[in-house]
């Protein structure tokens, strides 16, 4: 077992499982894991000023910092184990290689240091202390607040050693047994590698935590009272079910109502119509002269917006590859011409409204209004032409499908992206690779990208018009 098995561990215990047994082929690449190693390279390489080398040799060099190395230890019981520091810094000391030490660091992404970050730098601490024959009082926690590097220290004290000590016995167990369950809280499974091939178990098996709206706590009060999977709730009386749930208060009637259809729908694949307002009828009205449709491109953890995507839409009937796509790059040291240039195009067609999918588009342009001192009437204006088709197919239907995130939704209507295994996070995996190499061909790919998004986008508009008339 290596360091990166604990780190699995500690979010997962089937994640630790499949990374030390699973068949790499049904592994998907995350680009997730990808920014992490870019953001953890360049504060590292910050820290260091810029001092940082590989391996073995830059230890016995004494260099600021050294990445990618490894170490191999036993650590009780003839456990063998490897760590892989994310970094080594070099402070005072006396260690083998000289009147110098080494002490563990990690990188942390946002301000929660958390059980991941203790236990990576304790169990380095382990194997590190008798390679570099030195021992070690603390390790760091890596992580930029406000543009600068912050540094907190962490005491390795006896207690969090014995506590390390217990979870990787714990691990070490459970990567020679069988493969664990699926984790209730499947929130954690939309960043793992392995998400694919346990959504396939997960449907096969008809876990409740499948079902939209139903968490882990729904889902073990659903057990307890005897509905054990999808199937079971996808026959169950809904009034009864709302007896049971207690938990939603009012809504109990209404939640278990939704619940038992949404089920209904996952099993046999029909989607079913919900609408008692027509409010696609209202978005006809609304679009018939001509709309937008607008997406955009961030990177949330420095809540910055990097591409605005705007696809002019005359009419339906005009031919997909005759609309106007505008891309709209955003880059830190001209933020003002970007915002000039959006509020130009959303002006030059006052009328139109402006079609998306999730609240963060709306969000993203009234803030660029408030930069730009827009009264707050004209800020009302511009916020009430905004319609976000996300609230609208969920007022309108339940689809039987798992979530309701414009990937899902508009693959399940026939959309395909121009580039395979797309997602947010690899267009800002690009951007980071651009911003790194200048390289031109990673802003096509996050332009092709977003286009994509803003037609995947239209395709369920035209299905909410198309739809709209529809009685089950
Ligand atoms: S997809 Fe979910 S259950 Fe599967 S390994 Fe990853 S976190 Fe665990």
């Amino acid at each position: 077992m290596n360091s990166l098995h604990l780190k699995s561990f500690t979010r997962c215990k089937r994640k630790a499982w499949l990374d030390f047994k699973g068949k790499k082929s049904y592994e998907v690449w995350s680009p997730h894991k990808a920014i992490d190693k870019i953001n953890q390279f360049q504060i590292f390489s910050e820290f260091c000023n810029g001092e940082i080398y590989t391996g073995l040799k830059a230890c016995e060099n004494g260099y600021q910092g050294v990445i990618g190395f490894k170490i191999k230890g036993n650590l009780f019981q003839n456990i063998n184990a490897e760590i892989r520091p994310q970094l080594l810094v070099k402070t005072k000391g006396q260690s083998k290689w000289g009147q110098y030490k080494y002490l563990p660091a990690v990188y942390k992404l946002g301000h929660k240091t958390t059980k991941e970050h203790l236990f990576d730098l304790a169990f380095c601490s382990m194997l590190l202390e008798s390679f570099q024959e030195s021992k070690i009082e603390k390790g760091l926690v890596i992580s930029t607040f406000d543009k600068k590097v912050k540094v907190e220290e962490i005491y390795l004290n006896k207690k969090l050693r014995k506590k390390v000590l217990n979870v990787l016995l714990n691990l070490n167990e459970c990567l020679e047994g069988p493969i664990p369950a699926i984790t209730q809280d499947r929130k954690k499974c939309t960043i793992c590698s392995w998400q694919k091939f346990c959504d396939e178990e997960a449907k096969e098996k008809g876990y409740l935590t499948d079902i939209d709206g139903i968490g882990s706590k729904t889902a073990s009060l659903l057990i307890t009272n005897g509905i054990s999977d999808t199937q079971k709730l996808a026959s169950y009386s809904e009034k009864k079910l709302g007896e049971k749930l207690s938990i939603f208060k009012d809504q109990k009637y209404e939640k278990a109502s939704i619940f038992v259809k949404q089920a209904q729908a996952y099993i046999s694949g029909e989607p079913y119509f919900i609408s008692k307002k027509n409010n696609s009828e209202d978005l006809l009205e609304k679009i018939y002269s001509g709309f937008y449709i607008f997406d955009i491109e961030s990177n949330p953890d420095e809540k910055h917006d990097f591409l605005y995507g705007f696809l002019n839409v005359n009419n339906f009937s005009i031919k997909k590859e005759d609309l106007i796509y505008k891309p709209i790059l955003n880059f830190k040291n001209n933020k003002g011409g970007s915002y000039r240039q959006i509020i130009e195009l959303l002006f030059s067609q006052k009328e139109w409204p402006v079609l998306h999918y999730g609240e963060t588009e709306k969000i993203s342009i009234i803030n660029i209004a408030k930069e730009l001192n827009f009264s707050f009437e004209e800020i009302d204006s511009l916020s009430s032409r905004f319609i976000d088709l996300h609230t609208l197919i969920r007022k309108s239907w339940i689809l039987p499908l798992k979530n309701y995130g414009l990937k899902t939704v508009s693959n399940w209507l026939g959309f395909e992206w121009m580039q395979k295994n797309v997602s947010g996070s690899k267009a800002l995996y690009w951007w980071k690779q651009y911003q790194i190499t200048e390289n031109q061909i990673f802003l096509k790919k996050i332009i092709q990208y977003n286009k994509d998004d803003c037609f995947a986008t239209l395709q369920i508009a035209e299905y909410l018009i198309k739809n709209r008339l529809k009685k089950n």
